[in-house]
């Protein structure tokens, strides 16, 4: 029986993991090793219940009385705390979802990565912030790293049988989010709630403000570069207000093969989960005619800045990518908490990466994890200076 790991099981990718894993059988066609979440423990321990999982982990400590509660008698072995996730992914699984938001999900990405196996990798945050760390550990191990944001699952089954020395040009398509019509007078005083309401995708709320800033198409130019290796300039995002391309990959012939499928997040996990076979995967399936037509159009550069700064990240690589997304999240946490603006996110963003780039330069790789870690510290201390600095709120 084929063994798995939810990382972020209580979460919109993990519940969208979850779904599929019950739809095939669940607990009599997989073997669960462990799930982890980090405030919902009381679903945590429901599903870990039903999949009669080895281990449930939640992130926070105080948590764990009411998760051992609500696993009494169950044979669920309950723990908690980022340690007790990295040892829950020291346990070997054939496939394991990368689940989590933001930069927590690197460390138990990485720790995954050492048993060989599959990690279906949807924290696109460990990619930016530790891409060639992450590579060579997969390699290392023989493990086979599968994208699964969207657009990044669809160049990769884009390219699948294909000579990567024969691409042009990749691109991803962004829906251009709630604000994509915006002028930036109305961005400026955009709220938490409208950034939150994505017209296509369900997401966690992070993911769904960072959509509505463009921050998240940004991460995605990073994660498009780190993972498939191709050259920044090659690289393009295009607006889809309807979500239904999610990327196309140019060849030197001039022939395009662009990858659709509905605005649900289960085709990419169910690719991941099946591969390299093709399984059934229960999504609704497309009806062109009845869409009647897609529409495209250029990305604006000036009320989205984050794509001209995930550009400079992409160039410069070294410690940049960890610094950005690390800014990135302490912004996204000032706006989520009403102490910055929608507009000031992308400026504290940018003044950080000045601030560190003249403190420390950016441009050095890496040497290791504990680097790659130091890094997204002193970013968040440097950005919560920025983001306090220019009180907006
Ligand atoms: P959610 O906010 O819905 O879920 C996040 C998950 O991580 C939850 O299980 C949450 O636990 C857990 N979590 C939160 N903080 C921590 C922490 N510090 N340590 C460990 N676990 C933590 O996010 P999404 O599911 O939307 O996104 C997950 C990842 O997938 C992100 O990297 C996102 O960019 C990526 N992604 C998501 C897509 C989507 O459609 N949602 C599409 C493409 C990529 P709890 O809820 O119990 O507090
Ligand atoms: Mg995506």
């Amino acid at each position: 029986m084929r063994s798995i790991s939810i990382f972020g099981a209580t979460g919109s990718i993990g519940q969208s993991t979850f779904d599929l894993i019950r739809r095939a059988g669940g607990a009599e066609a997989y073997r669960t090793v462990a799930l982890t979440g980090a405030r919902n423990v009381a679903l945590l321990a429901e599903m870990a219940r039903e999949l009669r999982a080895e281990v449930a982990v939640t992130a926070h400590e105080e948590e764990l009385p009411a998760l051992r509660a609500a696993l009494a008698g169950s044979g669920v072995e309950a723990a908690a705390g980022a340690e007790a996730i990295a040892e829950a992914a020291d346990r070997p699984a054939d496939w394991v979802m990368s689940g989590i938001v933001g930069a927590a999900g690197l460390v138990p990405g990485l720790r995954a990565l050492r048993h060989g196996g599959i990690l279906a990798l949807a924290n696109k945050e460990s990619l930016v912030t530790a891409g060639p760390l992450l590579l060579a550990t997969a390699k290392a191990h023989g493990a086979t790293i599968l994208p699964v944001d969207s657009e990044h699952s669809a160049v990769f089954q884009a390219l699948t049988g294909e000579d990567a020395g024969a691409v042009e040009r990749v691109i991803i398509t962004a829906s251009g989010g709630p604000f994509r019509t915006w002028p930036l007078e109305k961005l400026a005083r955009a709220t938490v709630a409208e950034a939150k309401a994505h017209p296509n995708w369900s997401m966690g709320s992070r993911i769904s403000i960072d959509s509505a800033s463009m921050f998240n198409k940004a991460l995605e130019l990073i994660e498009t570069r780190e993972f498939f290796g191709f050259a920044p300039e090659m690289i393009e995002v295009l607006v889809h207000p309807q979500s239904i391309v999610h990327a196309l990959v140019g060849f030197r012939d001039g022939g395009v093969m662009a990858h659709l499928g509905p605005a649900d997040m289960r085709h990419a996990i169910g690719f991941a989960l099946h591969w390299p076979e093709r399984g059934h995967v229960p999504v609704e399936r497309l009806d062109l005619a009845r869409l009647g037509s897609l529409s495209f159009e250029a990305p604006d550069a000036e009320r989205f800045p984050a794509l001209r700064l995930a550009r400079e990240v992409m160039e410069i690589r070294g410690l940049s990518g960890a610094a950005f997304n690390a800014a990135k999240e302490v912004a996204l946490d000032y706006f989520m908490s009403g102490r910055l603006g929608f507009l000031g996110m992308a400026s504290v963003v940018e003044e950080t990466l000045a601030v560190l780039s003249a403190e420390t330069g950016l441009r050095n790789a890496p040497t290791g994890l504990e680097e790659v870690l130091a890094m997204d510290r002193h970013a968040r201390v440097r950005a919560a200076e920025c983001a306090a600095a220019r009180r907006e709120v």
